[in-house]
């Protein structure tokens, strides 16, 4: 199976998985924009059980849209965002993917939160939009 690695600014935390992601998408909420200090995150849900962390990453603790707490791990020494656990959406880990060692093969498949996505920027318009978060399967 395919193992993928990743890693913060500095290195001290490093992660790997093995398989495919379970979605890649763009998120446009305000809480990315300020965790990022960007117009988004790129994310790549991964199943928990094969996400491997080595370091200590911080964590920074914020609510989602349902009151669900969204734990946002980072790197305490470099700041890189690394990661966030969701309440709503159990089970999957929501790296940021543009701490990967390889983004070559990043496609995003969908783009949410929208509704506070900067309007200046425009993204593959045949990306399924999502006002907030997607409707739960
Ligand atoms: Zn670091
Ligand atoms: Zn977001």
């Amino acid at each position: 199976m395919t193992q993928t690695t990743g890693s913060c600014l500095c290195g001290k935390v490093q992660y790997h998985y093995e398989g495919a992601p379970v979605m890649t998408g763009v998120c446009h909420c305000r809480d990315c924009q300020k965790q990022t200090g960007t117009s988004f995150s790129i994310i790549q849900g991964v199943a928990l059980p094969a996400l491997q962390v080595t370091g200590s990453p911080k964590v920074f603790e914020t609510h989602g849209i349902s009151g669900g707490k969204v734990q946002r791990h980072f790197c305490g020494d470099c700041g890189s965002p690394l990661y966030s656990l969701v309440d709503a959406m159990p089970g999957v880990a929501f790296l940021k993917a543009g701490t990967l060692d390889d983004v070559s093969g990043l496609a995003p498949q969908v783009q949410l939160w929208c509704a506070t996505a900067q309007p200046w920027l425009t993204l593959d318009p045949a990306l399924p939009k999502f006002e907030y978060n997607p409707p739960r399967a």
